[in-house]
Order: C-alpha cells, then sequence, then structure tokens
C-alpha cells in the first residue's frame, strides 16, 4: 500500500524523475508554435538555397534566441566543422583621405578625426606583416585602402597585385578591399592570385542612403558581380549599430541570401564609435542583436565563412563563444584591424585552446579546396614554362 505524498513533495519526485528520465517530449504544439516553418525548413537543408522571401529571413530573424541559436548551432554542424575558427589579420595599406562619406569611418576626408592620411604602404613593409601574422598563427591575410575606386590607380593596382602574389606565395589566403573595382581590374587581382574581395553592403537597401550617399547600393552590388564574374570570392557583409532596425539587419542578410550565389564570407561588424564622424556618439549596440544577427547569417548562408569583424574587443570571451556557438567560424586577429584595436593573437589563441577550438587551416574552407588546387597547379606549370624558356635561351 502506498500512503500518499504530502503536497509539497509531489513536485519534487516528479522533477527527481523527470531529471533522469525522459517522460515526454515538449508538446509539439509548443514547439511549432515557437519555430516557423522557414526555420524547420533550414534545419534540414543540405545546400544553400537562394530564393529566401525576406518573410522567410524575418520568421527565422524573430524566432526566440534560445530556439534561433540551437538551430544555428546545428545547421552549423552539418557544413562546417563547429570548432574550427579562422584568423585572418586585416592591414590598413593605405589610410585616410577617403572621398566617400561613410558616417562611420575614420579614413573619409569629410571627417575631423585627427586621423593622419597617409601614401600606399611599400610592398616589402607589407609582406613583412604577413610573415608576422602568419607566425602568429593567421591564414588569411587582408588589406584594406581608404579609396572610393580604383580608377587611375595603375601604379597602386600594380603594386597590391605584387603584394597579393607574395602573400599568396606564402601559402596564406589573401583577400583586399580597395572600394569599388571593375571587371578588368577584377580579373587582374585574380591573376595575381587574390582568394577573395571584400566589400560590404554595410545594412539593408532602404536604411543605406542614411549612412552613404557617395555611391549607391546598386554600385555595391555591381562590384560583387564584377569580383564573383573574375571567379574570385566574395567577402561582404555589415556593420550593426548604425541607428538601423531590426528589419534593416534581416534585409541585409535577405540580399546577400538572394544573390545568384552567397558571399564565400559574411563580415558582422559592430560599429566602433569614431569621435568626429556623424555616428562618433552612437552607443553599442546590444549583444542579443549581434547574436540573433549571427546565427540568422548562418542559417540564411549555411556554407558561408561568418566573421566576427570590427567590435569583438568589446566582447566578453563569454560572448564571443556564444557567437561561435551560433556559427560564427572566423575572427580578425592581430594589432590592429585598420584603425581601431583588436583582439591579439596570444589571446585568441589562449581562448580557443580553453574552449576546444582550433584555427582554421588556410585553404580549408570547402570552398577554398578546388582553387588551393588549381593555384599551385597554376605555380607549378609557370615553374615549368619558365624552365623551359631558360632551357630554351640556353640552346639558342
Ligand atoms: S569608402 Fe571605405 S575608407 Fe572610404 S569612407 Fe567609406 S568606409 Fe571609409
Amino acid at each position: 500500500m502506498s500512503l500518499p505524498l504530502p503536497r509539497t513533495l509531489r513536485g519534487t519526485l516528479l522533477l527527481r524523475r523527470s531529471y533522469g528520465t525522459v517522460h515526454s517530449t515538449p508538446s509539439a504544439g509548443a514547439l511549432a508554435s515557437r519555430i516557423p516553418a522557414a526555420l524547420r525548413e533550414a534545419t534540414a537543408a543540405t545546400a544553400p538555397r537562394t530564393n529566401w522571401t525576406r518573410e522567410e529571413v524575418q520568421q527565422i530573424y524573430e524566432t526566440p534566441l534560445n530556439d534561433l541559436t540551437y538551430a544555428a548551432a546545428a545547421i552549423h554542424r552539418r557544413f562546417h566543422d563547429p570548432a574550427a575558427i579562422q584568423m585572418c589579420t586585416l592591414m590598413n595599406i593605405k589610410t585616410g583621405g577617403c572621398s566617400e562619406d561613410c558616417s562611420y569611418c575614420a579614413q573619409s576626408s569629410r571627417y575631423d578625426t585627427g586621423l593622419k592620411a597617409t601614401k600606399m604602404s611599400p610592398v616589402d613593409e607589407v609582406l613583412a606583416a604577413a610573415r608576422t601574422a602568419k607566425a602568429n598563427g593567421s591564414t588569411r591575410f587582408c588589406m584594406g585602402a581608404a579609396w572610393r575606386d580604383m580608377r587611375g590607380r595603375k601604379t597602386s593596382l600594380k603594386n597590391v597585385k605584387s603584394m597579393v602574389s607574395g602573400i599568396r606565395g606564402m601559402g596564406m589566403e589573401v583577400c583586399v578591399t580597395l572600394g569599388m573595382i571593375d571587371e578588368n581590374q577584377a580579373k587582374e587581382l585574380k591573376d595575381a592570385g587574390l582568394t577573395a574581395y571584400n566589400h560590404n553592403l554595410d545594412t539593408s537597401r532602404e536604411f543605406y542612403p542614411s549612412i552613404i550617399t557617395t555611391r549607391s547600393y546598386d554600385e555595391r552590388l555591381r562590384t560583387l558581380q564584377n569580383v564573383r564574374d573574375a571567379g574570385i570570392n566574395v567577402c561582404s557583409g555589415g556593420i550593426l549599430g548604425l541607428g538601423e532596425k531590426d528589419e534593416d539587419r534581416v534585409g541585409l542578410i535577405h540580399t546577400m541570401g538572394s544573390l545568384e550565389k552567397h558571399p564565400e564570407s559574411f563580415p558582422v561588424n559592430a560599429l566602433v564609435p569614431i569621435p568626429g564622424t556623424p555616428l562618433g556618439e552612437r552607443k553599442m549596440i546590444s549583444f542579443d542583436k549581434i547574436l540573433r544577427t549571427v546565427a540568422t547569417a548562418r542559417i540564411v548562408l549555411p556554407a558561408t565563412i561568418v566573421r566576427l569583424a570590427a567590435g569583438r574587443i568589446s566582447l566578453s570571451e563569454e560572448q564571443q563563444v556564444q557567437c561561435f556557438q551560433a556559427g560564427a567560424n572566423a575572427v580578425f586577429t592581430g594589432e590592429k584591424m585598420l584603425t581601431t584595436d583588436c583582439n591579439g593573437w596570444d589571446e585568441d589563441r589562449a581562448m580557443f585552446g580553453k574552449w576546444g577550438f582550433y584555427p582554421m587551416k588556410s585553404f580549408e574552407a570547402e570552398h577554398l579546396v578546388e582553387e588551393a588546387k588549381e593555384f599551385e597547379q597554376g605555380k607549378v606549370e609557370e615553374v615549368v614554362e619558365e624552365k623551359s624558356t631558360a632551357q630554351d635561351a640556353v640552346r639558342a
């Protein structure tokens, strides 16, 4: 015969039983009401899709954060090794004096930020910086120049190409961000061995004119198309905390997810307010918005590298790890990130070691494996060609 339990213990006993044994799953109805159909479909996907509607992206973005990050983590595991984080270093090879009016930027000549404009760095100085980055564990080296575009910059392009070839020859992935480029400039950079070209869309099409007026959203998309047509990988992302709304973050991710081919890299920047710029007084965006954006990007762009970029230094280690768990898998690391401070190599390696991450190898990302082989093949062919030309010369 069993005695009835006192009311106060009934709950305790049930709790103990349900802690060790699964008696029932949460009601399917409760879960279904929280998880939108678009997210359920995305969770089962085995390949990226480019026919997202903005409503679907919005529904995913608005999923309760705990469910959203859980789904993002599952998708991340299907498309990537969740322990691999790419370490890249970004160097400014030409600082300040830019004619554009990007409201967040210290390098625009329109704002008094106290930044001194410089000429382009010499090639050997840049190669030395890339060697240091490599020695410290970076496998991708990115170079930025503060320009509107590459028109009339033949010598600069020649120097950039030397930098690209030199860094690629070190076995590193190499990326540049030089403003707008045309088809021919893109082809020249591709021939020099460029892995990726960065050109951010920054925000949604609707909010964009509040941030930049000197070039249009369509001009930016045209550069991305030129890059894509030349066979270079696309790196394009956004900046959070410009004063945009949730719908603008959704709009940005939707634009990326609707491109004919998704960008291979999606940087997520958090505004670092620079005194003297129109956005110099803005407060840092709240972390939940950053995490939500990372998770949504991971779900909508499942095969893309999602890159924690500017502003990472303001996140705690635990917040960074939450972003990695929700699908971020690259960081900028080193002494500086363009003109702002950056988490350093030692700090990042220690964090990786503590949490069980490892630095991604160069060309480890699936979309780069073939390209690396082709480049190596090209190099071998070049050497054979050089040798036979030299032999011909000797014979002659
Ligand atoms: S184009 Fe680049 S360097 Fe020039 S103001 Fe805009 S963000 Fe800054």
